[in-house]
């Protein structure tokens, strides 16, 4: 695990079409971030995906989530079941998996996979609740998967790639929980996610609602796109999914969100992604006060390690 800040070298940002649209024309909405990394966020002028662009590459992304995600946006780098109960991570999956069973969506005996397990809190909690379930997961981190397969019971994968020459059974549940919106080509990921589902299997996507965003914290290295329910209705259309609900929930301790469940049948009709600026002047109204949360960031980094220093040598005298 590196100590030293991940920076956003330039030489490892490249332009990308919009996924959903294939369109290159983008409005640019906010140039600065959680971090102040100097991360781009643009709408597409073709449908509307607010996203990141320029994007770092595959290379650079590998780089950041295997060795820098956590310190980011977890102030840790080892899960424990102290940090999971103190977080409510398994409140929040216990909340997800219920939703699933009332709906029909998980039932015992299912092949389950978790996209982006992390510690392996989801499918701990499909576990307690459907103990008859097969349970697997894809988790790049290896410190997060080890932690996984001892609290989850579950089999381990780095990558779709390495699940896919596992030759696994049929996938009956796929859960994409706080994921789809970390990912490159969220539109080729879901297709080739495709010949890993039995037929009548089910997809369920959760991402944060672009519409609820309240400040320049929304906007980081992390998330590459930004989906309101529009353009991840297109999302998942385009790659040839039929949508049985799309609806705003929120969960426990994290940011207001929406949740979808998928099937893997192709819709009888695309329709036109047509551009409704979803989200636009919410990402504006969250960049204009960045001189704040700079402001903010600089006193915690520099002026506290002062003052607890301070603090020490009063106590010392
Ligand atoms: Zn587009």
């Amino acid at each position: 695990m590196s100590t030293s800040p991940w920076t956003l070298d330039r030489s490892r940002l490249e332009h990308v079409a919009c996924p959903l649209c294939l369109g290159l024309e983008f409005e640019r909405l906010a140039a600065t971030d959680r971090y102040d990394m100097g991360i781009v966020t643009v709408g597409c002028l073709g449908c509307g995906l607010v996203m990141t662009n320029p994007q770092p590459t595959s290379e650079a992304i590998e780089d950041f989530y295997s060795r820098h995600y956590r310190r980011y946006y977890r102030q840790s780098v080892a899960p424990t079941l102290s940090y999971i109960r103190a977080l409510r991570i398994d409140e929040r999956t216990s909340a997800a998996v219920d939703f699933l069973i009332e709906r029909g969506e998980l039932r015992p005996g299912m092949a389950v996979l978790d996209i982006g397990a992390s510690e392996g809190s989801m499918l701990r909690a499909v576990g307690d609740r459907m103990p008859t379930t097969r349970r697997f997961a894809i988790e790049p981190a290896a410190a997060l998967g080890d932690f996984a397969v001892q609290h989850a019971g579950c089999e381990m994968h780095t990558s779709l790639c390495e699940f896919r020459d596992s030759q696994p059974e049929p996938v009956d549940l796929v859960i994409m929980n706080h994921v789809l919106e970390h990912i490159k080509n969220p539109v080729q990921f879901l297709l080739s996610m495709k010949p890993l589902l039995a037929p009548n299997a089910r997809v369920y996507i959760d991402v944060p609602d672009l519409r609820e965003y309240r400040k320049l914290s929304a906007l980081h290295i992390a998330h590459l796109y930004h989906f309101g329910p529009e353009t991840l209705a297109h999302t998942a259309a385009r790659a040839g999914y039929t949508v049985h609900l799309i609806e705003k929930h929120a969960p426990p301790k994290h940011p207001r969100s929406l949740r979808c469940v998928l099937s893997p049948t192709v819709p009888t009709t695309l329709p036109e992604p047509v551009n409704q600026r979803t989200g636009w002047q919410v990402i504006r109204s969250c960049a204009h006060h960045a001189w704040y949360a700079h402001g903010k960031r600089w006193i915690r980094r520099t002026a506290a390690p002062l003052l607890v220093f301070g603090r020490s040598q009063h106590r010392a005298r």
